[in-house]
Parts: structure tokens; C-alpha cells; sequence
């Protein structure tokens, strides 16, 4: 495929090797912040030979790069850097990183191999509905598009009057928003009688997390072909990082410019394929702010084996969670992404569910799920159900529940994200605590 290099695991490996050398003596030679790190952690650059070393080497996060600020991690003189992007912090100043020329070039190459994942052609027509300016969303999908060779409309969060205008007159194939900006346009497309005038084939996700439920209504409404969901945070250049192909098993992602560890967020030790852990990143050739096991506290899991489609890059899953909403039962670390995986994959279930956790007398834990039905449906299969539900978590996940079907709209609604796990158990996890690195 053009623009996506033929590659395999031995030569993407035999890559990442030579980017972690690289990148650790680059970092070591050229960011105090980075040198005093390793010293402290006893490595020389020469310590690193291969992948193996990884594992030895610090970690750092959002905390380090907010120690940082303006320009956290530098590691090039401020004449190279050609551009900076940032991201909100929750907490105190915001997140900003710093480019060279040569890092945007990287950006945008890995972004085009997107758009030539999702099967795009140089006659496509690619609206851009997500945030322009100090946001790294804008720039790459726009840049990525330029350089992949099909027409970019910026149009950036515009009014929706705007959107339909040209989404009808510039007959735009494909349409680049967050989930909630998709479903608004879908919704308004109908009731503006619009959708018979629209040419749009591909929906391309990024930048918020969502549910199945919520794409299958995009989808239907809109009646495209694909919703691809695209990958990426600011530290880690931006969105384009990875994408799911036409198969949608999962996110191909871009392996020859950074190592993914999917870790314990407790232990900080890999856990195997398949398992859900927390994303951690090492660039391999970032020059301005290199990352060395960047922990971001998404949740997601590597999925082994070759994808059908063709492409050697290797698979992740879609972010399931964040590593502050994990909770542990029985033993085993769960993560609200994934009871939302198990539900949407149940006929006659709503999308609104809550999680409640109880200790019970006998000393053991015991989990309930409240789940509704779908609007449509009737109360004679309530039984079935809570059966069904019961039956996959017990496979998917490995813990045993107890399922309580409620009527449709019987749990709230709200405008923000919703609270979904509830911990009524007397001694709450403190993993978190545990899991604080310094
Ligand atoms: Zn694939």
C-alpha cells in the first residue's frame, strides 16, 4: 500500500532497537531533565543495547512535563523547534511540546498513512470538524490530508449551518470530527432532510473516547461505510498515531516511530497480549521532546496475530479507559472500557449501565451490574438477558456477576461523562497510591 511501508515484527523490532539507542543517548546528551533521570536511575547510555534494556529505564508522565513547563523535555536548542502544540492539563499549567521541522515531517508522514489506511484516493474530499491553533488535532488531520494527496475543507468546530453547506456543495467523502460532533451533524443532516444530498463514505474518529452504541447510531443515521477511529495524544506528536483498518479489528499503529508497553498500572510490569493495561510510550525518533516510557494512563491492550488486511504493523486496542477509572475485583484489574465492550456487543441492551461493587458478609466481593433495555424492547426477555450479560463477562473478563435489567431511561442522564462505577466496599483500592512513580 502506498505510503504504509511493508514491514514485519524482526524488522520493526530490529528498528526500535536502533531508535531506543538512539533516542536515549540523544535525550541523555541533550536534556538536563532526561540526564539527571537516567543518572539517578544509574543508566549510561552505552547500558542500552537492546529492547531487552527497556525495562530498566525510568518512566515519566504528565507531572513531569507540567515541572517543565514551557518546554518540557527539550533536547534541541530552541533555534531548531519550528512550532509547539499543546493540550490542557486538568490540573495547573497546560501541556506544551515543542517540534522541530523534522518531528512535524514524522507527524504528517504518519498521519498520510492513515488517510491511506482508511482507503482513501486523491479524490476524496476530507472535512475537517476538529479543533484548529495550539491544538494538535487541526494541523494533522489538515497536514496528514495535504500530504496524502486529497482535498482538505478545514472547516475546524464551525456552526453546523456552515457544516451542512458545505458537506452538500463541495460534496465532501469523508468527515473528520469527535464522536459527539459526528452524531450532532448525522442528527442535523436528518432533520435538515439533507442526508440524500450528501456524499460522505467514511467517518474519521478522533480525539474522544465513545461508545459502540453511539457509533452504530452515526453509522446508521448517516449510512456510511466506515467509522475509523484514529489514535493519538499531544506528547506523542498528535492524532495519527494509529488507526483501525477496513477490518476494524483494532489500531494499526506506527511501530517504527514508537514502542508501545502495555503495563500494570500497579506492578508496572507488561502484561501479556490481550490483557488491558496501561499505554506507555518511548518515541524512536522524536528530536524536541522525546518521550522515554511516557506513561499516559490510557487503557488499552495489545491484540496479537497478522491482521487479515495485510498491513505488518501491530495491533492495539481502542483506548477501553483511563487508569484512574480501573477497579479491582477478585483480583482481577477491570476497566469500565470493558464491561461497555461486553454490553454493546448484547442485542436488546441500552448504552446507560452503572457498576456497583458490594463486600458481602461472607468476605467476598460481589459485583452488580444495572443495565437497561433498549427503548425498544420489552420486559418478557429481562431474564435471558441478565443471563446473556452474565454469561459474557464471566468469559470476556473472568469474574462472575449479578445482572439487573432496568427500563429504558431509568438511569440518569447526564451532560458530562457519566459515573459509572460505584464502590460501596468498605477498604476502596488504593492502587493508585501504589502505582505513583517518582
Ligand atoms: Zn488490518
Amino acid at each position: 500500500m502506498q505510503f504504509i511501508p511493508d514491514t514485519d515484527a524482526a524488522q520493526l523490532a530490529e528498528m526500535q532497537a536502533a531508535g531506543l539507542r538512539w533516542t536515549v543517548g540523544h535525550a541523555y546528551e541533550h536534556s538536563p531533565f532526561y540526564r539527571q533521570r537516567l543518572d539517578k536511575a544509574g543508566i549510561r547510555p552505552d547500558d542500552v543495547r537492546g529492547l531487552d534494556d527497556l525495562r530498566h529505564l525510568p518512566f515519566c508522565d504528565a507531572k513531569d512535563l507540567q515541572a517543565g513547563y514551557p518546554f518540557p523535555l527539550l533536547s534541541v536548542p530552541t533555534e531548531d523547534v519550528v512550532r509547539i502544540h499543546a493540550s490542557s492539563g486538568t490540573t495547573g499549567k497546560r501541556k506544551v511540546l515543542c517540534y522541530t521541522r523534522q518531528d512535524i515531517d514524522d507527524w504528517v508522514n504518519m498521519f498520510a498513512r492513515c488517510y491511506a489506511l482508511a482507503g482513501l484516493t486523491p479524490s476524496d474530499r476530507v472535512q475537517i470538524a476538529v479543533g484548529y491553533g495550539l491544538w494538535t488535532a487541526g494541523a494533522g488531520f489538515q497536514l496528514g490530508c495535504e500530504r496524502f494527496g486529497a482535498m482538505a475543507v478545514p472547516l475546524g468546530p464551525a456552526n453546523t449551518d456552515m457544516h451542512c453547506e458545505m458537506m452538500v456543495d463541495l460534496q465532501t467523502t469523508v468527515f473528520c470530527a469527535t464522536a459527539s460532533m459526528a452524531l450532532l451533524m448525522a442528527e442535523e443532516l436528518h432533520r435538515r432532510d439533507l442526508i440524500s444530498r450528501i456524499k460522505v463514505k467514511k467517518i474519521i474518529l478522533g480525539a474522544e473516547r465513545h461508545s459502540d452504541a453511539m457509533r452504530r447510531r452515526i453509522k446508521d443515521l448517516l449510512g456510511v461505510e466506515h467509522i475509523f477511529d484514529i489514535y493519538g495524544l499531544t506528547e506523542l506528536y498528535g492524532p495519527g498515531t494509529g488507526l483501525d483498518c477496513a477490518e476494524h479489528r483494532g489500531i494499526h499503529y506506527w511501530a517504527d516511530h514508537f514502542i508501545l508497553e502495555i503495563l500494570d498500572p500497579n506492578t508496572l510490569q507488561p502484561v501479556p497480549p490481550g490483557v488491558p493495561g496501561e499505554m506507555v510510550v518511548t518515541t524512536l525518533r522524536k528530536q524536541a521532546a522525546p518521550l522515554i516510557r511516557y506513561r499516559t494512563h490510557d487503557v488499552s491492550r495489545l491484540l496479537p496475530g497478522p491482521c487479515p488486511c495485510g498491513v505488518g504493523f501491530p495491533l492495539h486496542d481502542r483506548v477501553l479507559g483511563r487508569t484512574d477509572d480501573m477497579f479491582i475485583y477478585r483480583a482481577v484489574n477491570i476497566y469500565p472500557g470493558q464491561i461497555d465492550d461486553v454490553l454493546s456487543r448484547i442485542p436488546g441492551l441500552g448504552s446507560e449501565y452503572q457498576i456497583h461493587l458490594h463486600h458481602r458478609e461472607d468476605g467476598r466481593d460481589i459485583m452488580t451490574l444495572k443495565v437497561e433495555r433498549a427503548s425498544n424492547a420489552d420486559s418478557g426477555q429481562d431474564k435471558e438477558l441478565a443471563e446473556a450479560v452474565a454469561g459474557e463477562i464471566r468469559r470476556r473478563i473472568m469474574v462472575r456477576s449479578q445482572v439487573d435489567i432496568l427500563d429504558y431511561a431509568a438511569l440518569p442522564r447526564t451532560e458530562r461523562k457519566s459515573k459509572r462505577v460505584f464502590d460501596h466496599r468498605e477498604t476502596v483500592s488504593s492502587f493508585l497510591d501504589q502505582s505513583s512513580v517518582s
